[in-house]
């Protein structure tokens, strides 16, 4: 039986080009595709038949992903099921005759299927699962319909009071971006097991923001028809996600004692770093008052062994601009929060490259952070 490619799940994406078997290791290679966006970058693909034969899997376009050309340090993810996903090895370059890269990683024989993906995938169903084991801790309800008619849900651990801090968090405004959702399992997690933390805030999260793109298996990075953390303004909410985050986020901050908005994102591919922007990308958007005393906290407060070696970046000028407000500065302008973007690599620290519990450790971090700033640093 020759091999299959399949991409018709939740989250699935990847252009297989062409499949050689005439060698012991069949040689696949590929595309990430662009979808609806100007530049791609996730993939997440299942290969079967392989019938116990290592393969060769070939990324054909890097030179269109966001981060450029070079992945020669990207270790993406695999699974044989039932074994957990983790990471591969790094590629090895390939020129074409033309004189463009190509990425080859080699996979060890064994088993008839494997799937590969950019980073660890999370889709609601991964959501889902960890609200049924953190038994109760974060109900679910829905907060409008998206672009494609999907409810999309929110999550909270009570509702505010006046007399409580509060926090907002969102991940996903780009779907393909799923170290932050990863990152904010992990604070879920934490939160549900600190007693201190659970009762004295409340936690409100919106973790799949994007959620259409996040489904179809867009990098959901300028999308069309509109970038959902470009679309917070002005005049208006341009997507109507954004528009069910901007009311909810306002009926959280008119009923708690305060509230502080974080949004987890990830940078580019290849970046081995985690860091909070000092302003928005856009060369005439406000600097953040926040930023730079919050990110040395959450830098702090992570482990040692998957610590970011930075902890905040000035956006450069000449960074790519989108045009439209981002939910950071949307929340900080517009609602009055205190609030924060982060970015969190897909790869790791420049050493340890993250595992899904790394991003849940960071997560944690995270947790901690945030409740330092609203609680004071007071241990329990
Ligand atoms: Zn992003």
């Amino acid at each position: 039986m020759s091999i299959s490619w399949r991409t018709d799940f939740p989250g699935g994406n990847g252009l297989l080009l062409e499949v050689d078997e005439s060698a012991d290791r069949p040689v696949l290679r590929f595309a990430a595709e662009p979808r609806n966006c100007p530049q791609a970058l996730w993939f997440h693909f299942r290969v079967t038949a392989l019938a116990g034969r290592a393969a060769r899997i070939v990324l054909a376009n890097p030179e269109q992903t966001l981060g450029g050309v070079d992945w020669s340090a990207n270790r993406p993810v695999a699974r044989r099921q039932p074994r957990p996903w983790a990471r591969i090895g790094t590629p090895q370059r390939l020129q074409t005759p033309g004189g463009r890269v190509e990425w080859a990683w080699d996979l060890d024989a064994g088993g008839d299927a494997v799937e590969l993906a950019h980073c660890f995938p999370y889709q609601l169903a991964d959501l889902d699962a960890t609200l049924d084991e953190l038994g109760g801790a974060f109900q679910k309800t829905m907060i409008g319909l998206t672009l494609g008619s999907r409810p999309l849900p929110r999550v909270f651990s009570s509702l505010p009071d006046a007399g409580r801090p509060a926090v907002m968090l969102t991940a996903r405004h780009h779907a393909g971006e799923t170290p932050g959702s990863w990152v904010l399992d992990g604070l879920l997690r934490h939160v549900a097991a600190e007693k201190r933390l659970y009762e004295s805030i409340t936690w409100w999260a919106v973790p799949i923001v994007d959620l259409d793109d996040a489904i179809a298996g867009s990098y959901g990075k300028d999308p069309w028809p509109h970038d959902c953390n470009r679309a917070y303004g002005p005049p208006g909410p341009r997507r109507p996600e954004v528009g069910a985050v901007q009311r909810d986020a306002e009926r959280l901050k008119g009923a708690a004692k305060r509230v502080f908005f974080a949004d987890i994102h990830a940078p580019g591919h290849g970046e081995q770093a985690n860091y909070v922007p000092l302003r928005g990308w856009d060369p005439d958007s406000p600097a953040n008052p926040i930023a730079e005393e919050f990110a040395l906290a959450f830098q702090a407060a992570c482990p040692e062994d998957i610590r970011s070696p930075t902890s905040h970046v000035a956006p450069s000028p000449t960074a790519f601009i989108y045009a439209g407000m981002s939910s950071r500065t949307w929340a900080q302008t517009v609602l009055g929060a205190e609030a924060i973007s982060l970015e969190i690599s897909y790869q790791g620290n420049g050493t340890t490259y993250y595992g899904m519990d790394d991003y849940h450790r960071l997560g944690a971090a995270l947790a901690q952070a945030i409740s330092a700033r609203l609680l004071g640093s007071g241990k329990q």
